[in-house]
């Protein structure tokens, strides 16, 4: 059995194993942190929501220090392999480290590094009465994973530092200082609808085998998004032939890019036999264009028998509906100037459901420039709105903008180089993070985020690099000794 480095956020970490805490059930990750304070004898305070907030006066003649908040999230993905029994609200997370020494994971379960580490990082430097530091709050939020929820309900003027360093990144090596504000869409369009027509054939067509991913981070990735892909086909097929819409689904989730679809459709007796050659021809077409990307694209076309629920949209609302979908921008809008390679403005088509009476799709819109993200919103809407239908928007939270100079990047870099004799990446992503919400509430306030390596978190694959662990402790020593 290979061996812990002997460094402080380790016990911690363990500890917290023990801790159920799936995300929207953070209770006893909440009571853990808040019993840790009183057995340290430290202010500590919890909101309506269930973010906590600890408190360390600073040590004697650092008091004119700025204040630094440590942040992390209390709740975990709660992920297990099929073969595995585990209740994530009763079982505790069983840590192992690899073969070969170097990580640690769990057995069949996410491990929760994901941001127990940066929990047990806070909770590590709260309990040291050795470190010298100025003011020190720490900040556990509560519903990171699952829309951010927590951050979303901080109230202002709850914290009083100057410097918050988010503890919640996966790569050693790399700091984060920006990453891009969210909208959800919603847009919903009336279906009247009438019998199928006499004689009219009718067929399921499916569109899968696409990659799909994350729809932020791997928004430029140039994948094929189903709904879309499935959009310019039927648009296509109804300006060739008498096509008529029935039933289109697809998309699982508004922030993951879709990967299958399955729409119902009639069509003129005629057009049956077109309509399975423009299948094929369209498939090869996509396959071509999309070569190298998405190499399994399958688009099929298959007869079914008609059922006494099956009716049409009428002609003029299928017309519309499908331009205005077809005419909705999606994917990357825009390249930011500021920071050489990083998307700054997206839109991802994620799902849509067809019932009796409407049709629904749901939209993520992104951007690090709100100015960017409201014409975005205009565009979509005045798109939809052309095709008879409406365009709700809501879970607005705003982007935080890279700012490269600040005090505490600058710390934080020159303590990097120091301790290990390499250069950092500083960068900003394409996707949210809790420090955009934060610094909307707490304007002025510098943040950075960092953090030891993880791979593949949110899976039960999920691991943590042992050295890398080690790296990120000094480091959070260093900066809050030189702030
Ligand atoms: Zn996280």
């Amino acid at each position: 059995m290979h061996k812990l480095p002997a460094t402080e956020p380790w016990p911690y970490f363990l500890s917290l194993c023990n801790v159920p805490r799936p995300s929207h059930k953070e209770q006893q990750a909440i009571q853990f942190v808040k019993t840790f304070a009183e057995v340290h004898h430290l202010a500590c305070k919890v909101d309506d929501a269930g973010n906590v907030l600890i408190s360390k006066p600073a040590s004697a003649g650092m008091e004119d220090r700025p204040g630094i908040i440590l942040q992390a999230h209390l709740d975990m993905v709660p992920q297990k392999n099929p073969d595995i029994r585990h209740d994530f609200e009763k079982d505790a997370i069983k840590p192992r480290i690899t073969d070969d020494g170097l990580w640690m994971k769990a057995e069949g379960t996410t491990l929760g590094a994901d941001d127990g580490i940066g929990i047990a990082a806070a909770l590590s430097v709260l309990a040291d009465d050795t470190l010298t530091h100025g003011p020190l709050e720490a900040l556990f939020t509560v519903e990171e994973e699952t829309g951010l929820t927590g951050a979303l309900a901080l109230q202002p003027g709850w914290m009083q530092g100057k410097i918050l360093l988010n503890l919640d990144n996966e790569e050693d090596g790399e700091f984060c200082i920006g990453c891009a504000g969210g909208l959800d869409l919603a847009a919903t369009f009336r279906l009247r609808r009438e019998p199928v027509p006499e004689g009219y054939a009718l067929f399921d067509l499916s569109l899968s085998g696409l990659k799909g991913g994350h729809s932020g981070s791997d928004i430029h990735l140039g994948r094929a998004n189903a709904l879309k892909m499935m959009c310019r086909f039927l648009w296509m097929a109804a300006a060739a032939f008498d096509i008529r819409m029935i039933g289109w689904s697809g998309g699982e989730v508004h922030n993951a890019i879709p990967r299958h679809t399955q729409a119902r459709v009639a069509v003129a007796p005629e057009a049956a036999k077109e309509l399975k050659e423009f299948t094929a021809q369209c498939n090869r077409m996509f396959s071509q264009e999309y070569r190298g990307t998405e190499d399994n694209i399958t688009l099929t076309c298959r007869a079914s028998k008609p059922t006494a629920a099956d009716s049409v949209w009428n002609q003029t609302s299928q017309k519309k509906i499908l331009s205005a979908l077809y005419a909705m921008p999606d994917g990357v809008l825009r390249m930011s100037s500021d920071v050489p390679g990083l998307v700054e403005t997206s839109t991802n088509w994620g799902v849509l459901l067809c019932g009796e009476k409407t049709l629904s799709a749901q939209c993520l819109l992104r951007s690090a420039k709100e100015s960017a993200k409201a014409h975005l919103a205009n565009m979509m809407r005045a798109a939809i709105e052309l095709g008879g239908g409406r365009a709700v928007f809501s879970g607005a939270y705003p982007g935080w903008a890279p700012q490269p100079d600040t005090e505490a990047v600058r710390l934080l870099v020159s303590a990097y180089e120091r301790l290990f004799g390499t250069k950092p990446v500083v960068k900003a992503i394409h996707a949210g993070l809790e420090c955009g919400i934060i610094g909307g509430k707490y304007p002025g306030l510098q943040m950075i985020s960092f953090g030891p390596t993880i791979r593949h978190p949110h899976s039960p694959d999920e691991a943590i690099e042992l050295s890398t662990v080690d790296k990120f402790w000094q480091l959070l020593l260093e900066a809050i000794k030189s702030v």
